[in-house]
């Protein structure tokens, strides 16, 4: 068990929490829809997602805008909008409960103390006119019942944590008086404040420069080792999460349509997008090839294509793939594909 900033924390679960990872098994989503029912019609943005997360794993969720993966982020955070959001169908069980059939008091208190979340914006989710000491502070305050020095003192040993240099002297600064990786780095600070099994990071680094990108996904895997939280990295760049991820899920249209180790997925693809999404970011082991987008938009979740959804995308299409919506299934020891072509594509 590891001593952190925060408390004493996990073999199995958080301390004082009521519940218990058995196993290590912290969050199974199973069969999960996701419909935003608006005037125009019924976008369907999450359609029969499975996954489980471990103690102490890196899980990347991997696509491009509009794949389901923040929706993914959101329904077992519980800060979907519902209404215009319908969960029709589906479970998200953390340490075996279901959270979406839990009283809403007790879901709302899982947030911050058992399950977290790293915003990709940080000047949004941050308050302006609070310094970002008292308002990670206000974590211990609201949740631990802390006074006020003593939750500051908290504050300053967890900026120090995430390093940022000078915490003392700078935990009476606003926001606007930090870079944006410093701003990511007291995100980061206040999603762990109260030492969460699970801590979810949504395109953490997306507005920051390539170096700063580097030492934010440094930290993260730093905490998560430390902590051993489950993490689950959302992102559309499968270069960010490379070092970092253990397993990769591939979303498109709101389904997994590949699973994998990350080295298995990243060394050779089984799903025709998967192999897009590669071909389209630079690698230090293909020098002077060129790189190619993938042709064609994310398809319309109110208008979602009949058989596989990327065959108007796909360069490998035939006729079954506008009929029939392939499963995801086991195609090589321990890669799963929902493509007809997968072993051709593997092996190709
Ligand atoms: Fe392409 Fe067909 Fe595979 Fe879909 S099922 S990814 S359209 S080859």
């Amino acid at each position: 068990m590891t001593t952190t900033d925060t408390g004493t924390r996990r073999g199995k679960a958080a301390a004082g929490s009521e519940y218990h990872a058995k196993d290590g098994l912290l969050l199974e989503v199973e069969d999960l829809y996701v419909e935003f029912h608006t005037a125009d019609g019924i976008a369907r943005a999450i359609n029969g997602v499975n996954f489980d997360l471990y103690e102490g794993q890196t899980l990347a969720i991997l696509g491009e805008s509009g794949s389901g993966k923040s929706v993914t982020a959101q329904a077992i955070m519980g800060i979907l909008d519902v209404p215009p959001a319908v969960i029709p169908k589906g479970q998200i069980r953390y340490c075996g409960e279901d959270l979406l059939t839990m009283q809403a008091e007790k879901r709302r208190k899982t947030r911050g103390p058992e399950i977290s979340m790293v915003f990709q914006d940080a000047l949004s989710s941050l308050n302006p006119v609070f310094p970002v000491g008292w308002q990670i502070a206000e974590m211990f305050r609201v949740h631990r019942g802390m006074n006020r020095s003593d939750s500051l003192e908290r504050a300053i040993k967890l900026m120090q944590r995430v390093q940022i240099p000078g915490a003392k002297e700078r935990v009476k600064a606003y926001p606007h008086q930090f870079s944006g990786g410093m701003r990511q780095r007291i995100m980061i600070a206040m999603a762990i404040a109260l030492d969460p099994a699970v801590l979810i990071a949504d395109e953490p680094t997306t507005a920051l420069d390539v170096t700063v990108q580097a030492q934010i996904m440094a930290l993260l895997q730093e905490l998560q080792e430390e902590r051993q939280m489950g993490l689950i990295l959302i992102t559309h760049d499968l270069g960010v999460v490379a070092d970092v991820a253990d397993k990769i899920a591939v979303m498109y249209a709101g389904r997994i349509v590949e699973r994998a180790d990350v080295y298995d997925l990243y060394r050779q693809p089984a799903h025709p997008y998967t192999k897009g999404l590669l071909e389209s970011i630079p690698r230090l082991d293909q020098k002077g090839q060129q790189l190619a987008a993938i042709g064609g938009l994310p398809p319309n979740l109110m208008r979602i294509p009949e058989g596989c959804a990327f065959n108007p995308r796909c360069k490998y299409a035939q006729d079954v793939c506008r009929e029939d919506r392939p499963a995801l299934r086991l195609v090589a020891p321990g890669r799963e594909s929902a493509c007809h072509f997968a072993e051709e594509v593997l092996n190709g």
